[in-house]
């Protein structure tokens, strides 16, 4: 599942050219449960006419921010692709949403497995949207000291809480185990036990793997293309996530382990993450 890299590189790809955009007209295919809300056709009566005024994301969603101060948010889940074509170009089977642009191209909308959900929301609905994810990770308002509070107030086990998205947003399995691995603390560790150096490890590591992983554009482990097609670089450079269970780990050559914390297979080094 597309995760804060690459969901911030799909929306840099598409920024410069819908931006400043009118959507003439909307489309939504025979699988309507892509939006989730409001109704199919109220979504398409509100969008239809609207200038793309600015592109965002908050934590693993795209948003398109409309003239009317309607938000249009888009959850990819695990195979949900957006691209940019033109009109007249050929429909796959899996298109199941697009727009049609002022300038003669579509934005498309295609995912295989039908996980993907897009919802229009107005102001007041996407403040409480807004408030319901936690902070962003690479916002500068994310301190170190910020993070000791939050992990200090809660009493969970960090794999699982990482991935929480009202807790922090945009980490996935690949970016929590990286960046655990990295601050050298157990994925089973609770949040209220970290020590101030370790926290302000964890919180430096999460920066770290998310930044890098940013600049080599996401990671493919599959599905994942950005909206030119293009899949992510970031694979060979992630340090535990990509390896096999007893695979010598990168550090110190210690057999990798498999666990399976928060229902979620996670990988550490038992020697460099040790749980006490
Ligand atoms: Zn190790």
């Amino acid at each position: 599942m597309p995760e804060l890299p690459e969901v911030e590189t799909v929306r840099r790809t598409l920024e410069p050219h819908l931006t400043g955009r009118t959507v003439t007209c909307t489309h939504i295919g025979p699988y309507d449960r892509c939006v989730a809300t409001p109704q199919p056709d109220v979504f398409c009566e509100r969008i239809d006419g609207q200038e793309i005024t600015a592109l965002g994301r908050r934590g693993k969603f795209i948003l398109l921010r409309l003239d009317s101060g309607d938000v249009v948010t888009i959850h990819l889940r695990m195979t949900g692709e957006l691209s940019l074509t033109d009109q007249t170009a050929p429909q796959g089977p899996h298109l199941h949403l697009w727009f049609d642009l002022d300038n003669g191209q579509q934005l498309r909308y295609n995912d295989v497995r039908k996980f993907g959900r897009w919802s229009l929301l107005t102001p007041e609905q996407y403040e409480l949207f807004d408030q319901s994810i936690g902070p962003e990770p690479l916002d500068p308002s994310f301190t170190s000291e910020r993070f000791r509070k939050m992990l200090h107030s809660r009493r969970r086990i960090l794999k699982p809480l990482l991935l929480d998205q009202s807790f922090i947003a945009g980490i996935g399995n690949i970016y929590a185990d990286e960046a655990l691995f990295q601050a050298r603390i157990h994925p089973q560790r609770h949040s209220h036990e970290l020590t101030t150096d370790e926290v302000s490890r964890l919180h430096a590591s999460i920066q770290d793997v998310l930044q890098s992983a940013l600049r080599y554009r996401g990671t493919t482990l599959r599905d994942y293309r950005d909206a030119n097609g293009e899949p992510g670089e970031n694979l060979s450079r992630l340090r535990i996530y990509s390896r096999s269970p007893d695979d010598p780990c990168p550090e110190c050559a210690t057999p990798i382990v498999r666990a399976v914390i928060g229902q979620r297979g996670t990988r550490f080094c038992p020697a460099c993450q040790p749980i006490d």
